[in-house]
């Protein structure tokens, strides 16, 4: 068990050796808040199991087939979990206690931006389809934030998905109507945009009134 200076959250990352999560242990390590307290990955021979004991809050970016395994693991053992991965149904939570859950298709500001201006074009265009582009290492297909942007649409708003190396994250709403379309586009060309979203869920997750709780939005 390791002991945080007072006032300190011990924060563990599940998938720390993946893309986002390596970026994440980083982005822990420089704030005075936080103390990494743990990194569980295959690649790295640790279970998520080994590190529990240590945390108070575990960020997960893993993998659509382990994120509500894990997720679950985290509850049994009273600790706080913020879960980035997609692709998996986090209403499968919804009866899950013992501590906190939020969760987020997108972290970065500007893309849940996007998804309130395509809620609010979605009100006055009839019709509008979603083009997600990401990175040919992505496994679900269509991406969280598509499926969550048409829902916050009204639903019925087809998704089309491209997967290509060169591409990180993507997303273009295209709204038409009679004479006139309108495009809303977010690019993430760095995965240090969701570094501040995912810290402000890592401070906030323990004072959730509610759990699970879904979207960025909730918390701004
Ligand atoms: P990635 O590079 O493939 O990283 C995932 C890591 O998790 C891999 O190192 C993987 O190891 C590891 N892993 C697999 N099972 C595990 C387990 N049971 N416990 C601990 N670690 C485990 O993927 P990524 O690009 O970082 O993305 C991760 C997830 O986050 C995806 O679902 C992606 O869609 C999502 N994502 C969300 C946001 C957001 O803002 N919400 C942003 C970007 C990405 P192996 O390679 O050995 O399987």
């Amino acid at each position: 068990m390791s002991d945080a200076a007072p006032g300190v959250l011990r924060v563990g990352v599940s998938g720390a050796a993946g893309r986002v999560g390596s970026a994440i242990c980083a982005a822990v390590e420089a704030a005075e808040d936080l103390e990494l307290a743990g990194r569980a990955d295959p690649q790295l021979g640790v279970a998520l199991a080994d590190i529990l004991g240590d945390c108070d809050v575990v960020v997960d970016f893993t993998t659509p087939d382990t994120a509500l395994e894990n997720a679950q693991a985290c509850l049994r053992a009273g600790v706080h979990v913020v879960i980035g991965t997609t692709g998996f149904d986090v209403d499968a939570l919804r009866d899950a206690e013992g501590a906190n859950v939020f969760a987020a298709p997108n972290f970065a500001i500007g893309a849940v931006l996007m998804m309130r201006f395509a809620a609010e074009a979605a009100r006055h265009m009839p019709k509008a389809e979603i083009v997600e582009l990401h990175h040919d290492g992505k496994l679900d297909a269509p991406s969280g934030t598509a499926k969550r942007t048409a829902e916050l649409m009204g639903g019925d708003v087809p998704i089309h998905s491209v997967r290509l190396p060169g591409l990180v994250a993507h997303q273009e709403v295209i709204l038409g109507d009679v004479g006139q379309t309108l495009t809303i586009r977010h690019d993430t060309t760095s995965r240090e945009s969701f570094m501040p979203g995912v810290l402000l869920a890592v401070r906030r997750v323990g004072d959730l009134d509610e759990s699970p709780v879904v979207g960025l939005e909730r918390l701004l």
